[in-house]
């Protein structure tokens, strides 16, 4: 089972860049705050270097 992805929407700036990277894996909600739609679209090693690592907020976290 794909490990749960948290994502602090206060600190998100929608920038899409974990959309963009991984768009099997992450939107933009209604609300222009990112949201992870499928932990299990991507593998964990790309979540992290195209996602955590390089979210200009640090604010996509594991659960
Ligand atoms: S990369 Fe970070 S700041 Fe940019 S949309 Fe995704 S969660 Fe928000």
């Amino acid at each position: 089972m794909a490990r749960e992805i948290w994502i602090d929407e206060e600190e998100c700036i929608s920038c899409e860049l974990c959309v963009n990277n991984l768009p099997a894996v992450f939107r933009l909600a209604i609300n222009g705050k990112a949201e992870c739609y499928d932990p299990a679209g991507a593998s964990e090693e790309r979540i992290e270097s195209d996602a955590i690592n390089v979210c200009p907020a640090s604010c996509i976290h594991w659960k």
